[in-house]
């Protein structure tokens, strides 16, 4: 073929799952200009090869396009995942207060005396350690006694060592601020390190914020995370101006390594409620590379911390019903200026009295001013309390439910304790969900609490097991099929970008995930343990694995 119009790149000899129309399986793929050239057997795409065209033979290998985790925290999480010590059980093979202890004092040896010390844990982490416990402030303290250190076990509970305690000016005496709880020791009345809900920021503002370069590394380091799981394109939902900033100028840089679809927050951040609108800035504004993929906003809290909003209080605390921090009359008001904008709207709503607060908004604002293809999404939606009436709605004002099914995997226990198993009955509905016809995916909210990794979602919609090793809601198990549809084609649909990603057609982006092993031939429940490869994005080898020695050249 000739020079000037021959492949860039050809991948050969594979398994290529094209998640198109009717999943076509091919051999071999072509690449020109970052796009895909052309699909086939290796017969026919190996023919199209020119002079200067780069072969890499997939030894059987398979290739699924480039996949999108629709909902990360990646900016605002992203310096903590590269500068924080990481003692996530979920995480890492951290499984004890000892494990836990002796990363600290690692730390502690490796950063000059006074640095801050701070950890990541996961979320009730307390119940699956043999002590049943967190460490406490004086255990911190033996192993690191010169350094300020805290750690945070989810969203709720931060640990904090004498030295932090110290610089946080908190004493047996301080009061702790109205709904938080400064822990201590019921014999001797001495502190205990434990920090709670309010409380926690008592210390970890006294540790100086991350500066804007810590951020913007942050950022790379996260994203190049995900690309070692074949991810190529996220949603982030961004809080401010820096975050923002930090995206261009990465992008300029030729840093960003991903697609970024920015869910820009405009209630409880920095940027105002009527900003966007001020700027005349619809979704989709940007290039390939970042775009606004729409305005985000939350109407209750999280679910660990009990501040979702249920209209029945929660099972493990008979007191609460969660809080709702947008009032109805804002919310609506803010969903119609920016629908009637043309912007899409993406609402967080986790407990059923949001859920059902974010489709009266919306109903209204369509009811208002019907407008088709609006994609208007609501954020954790599809977890549960699903009801045929909700599906209904979520029908007929055609919007998108984006559920985590990273929820199911790593807390399922704990929310079994705080909602209780009726409103968890039928949860995590996927196959119901699909089968409805809703163009369904499926975000990991990470990387705060566990990495961006939809191989590990699609393991768990297909085997429906769980990080316990509990199978749960066997009956809403899902094809691989449908799973790597959800995480491609579907997760472009709900990007607007369906006629250029999510699936290995002619024309498309060249953004592919080559992975060791096939996940239509490993067990169902192993398919999150399959190694990625490589990973191309723009046509380009962004990610390649240092053990796949045969694909190097
Ligand atoms: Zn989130």
């Amino acid at each position: 073929m000739h020079a000037a119009i021959a492949p860039d790149l050809i991948l050969t000899n594979g398994r290529i799952l094209t998640s198109d129309a009717d999943n076509t399986e091919a051999e071999a793929v072509a690449v020109k200009m970052g796009r895909i050239l052309a699909v086939g057997s290796s017969r026919e795409i190996m023919a199209l090869r020119g002079s200067a065209t780069q072969v890499l033979d997939l030894r059987g290998r398979t290739v699924l396009p480039g996949l999108t985790d629709p909902h990360v925290h990646l900016a605002d999480d992203g310096a903590a995942s590269l500068h924080n010590i990481d003692v996530r059980d979920f995480n890492t093979n951290v499984r004890s207060i000892d494990h836990i202890l002796e990363v600290v004092r690692a730390q502690a040896r490796e950063v000059p005396p006074g640095t801050w010390i701070v950890g990541t844990g996961s979320p009730m982490q307390d119940f699956r350690m043999p002590e049943k416990r967190f460490p406490r402030r004086e255990e911190l303290d033996l192993v690191a006694p010169d350094h300020p250190v805290y750690i945070g076990f989810g969203a709720h509970v931060t640990i904090a060592n004498s030295k932090a305690l110290e610089l946080a000016k908190v004493t047996k005496e301080t009061q702790a601020p109205g709904g938080g709880a400064i822990e201590l020791d019921a014999i001797t009345g001495e502190l205990t390190g434990k920090l709670v809900e309010r409380a926690q920021y008592l210390v970890k503002s006294a540790k100086p914020p991350f500066t804007y370069e810590e951020m913007k590394e942050g950022i790379v380091f996260a994203t190049k995370r995900a690309l070692r799981r074949g991810v190529t394109t996220i949603h982030d939902v961004v809080t401010n101006n820096e975050t923002i900033r930090a995206y261009q100028e990465l992008a300029a840089e030729g840093r960003l390594p991903v697609r970024v679809s920015m869910m820009i927050r405009i209630i409880e951040a920095k940027v105002t409620p009527e900003s966007m609108l001020n700027l005349g800035l619809k979704t989709g504004f940007g290039n390939d590379w970042i775009r606004i993929g729409g305005v985000k906003m939350s109407i209750d809290g999280g679910i660990t911390g009990r501040v979702a909003a249920f209209s029945q209080p929660y099972a493990d605390d008979p007191c609460r019903c969660g809080l709702i921090r947008i009032p109805r009359e804002e919310l609506d008001s803010t969903v119609d200026a920016y629908h009637r904008a043309g912007n899409r709207v993406c609402i967080h709503a986790i407990g059923d009295t949001a859920m059902d607060m974010a489709l009266d908004a919306v109903d209204k604002a369509l009811t208002a001013n019907p407008r088709e293809d609006h994609r208007h999404r609501i954020e954790h939606l599809g977890n549960w309390m699903i009801t045929p009436e909700r599906l209904a709605r979520i029908r007929k004002l055609d919007v998108l439910p984006v559920p985590n099914v990273p929820f199911l995997h790593y807390i399922h226990d704990s929310l079994m304790e705080c909602m209780g198993p009726e409103r968890l009955e039928g949860a995590f509905g996927v196959r119901t969900m699909l089968e409805s016809g809703i163009k369904l995916t499926s975000g990991s909210d990470g990387p705060g609490y566990w990495p961006a990794d939809p191989l590990r979602d699609i393991c768990t919609s297909v085997s429906r097991k769980i990080w316990s090793g509990a199978t749960v809601g066997p009956e809403e198990a899902i094809s691989v099929e449908q799973a790597l549809r959800m995480f491609t084609i579907n997760a472009a649909y709900n990007g607007f970008d369906e006629r250029i990603k999510g699936s290995i057609e002619p024309g498309k982006l060249a953004d592919l995930a080559v992975l060791a092993e096939n996940p239509f031939t490993v067990e169902a429940e192993k398919i999150k343990d399959i190694p990625v490869d490589m990973t191309i994005v723009d046509g380009k080898v962004a990610f390649m694995h240092e053990q796949a020695v045969d694909l190097h050249h």
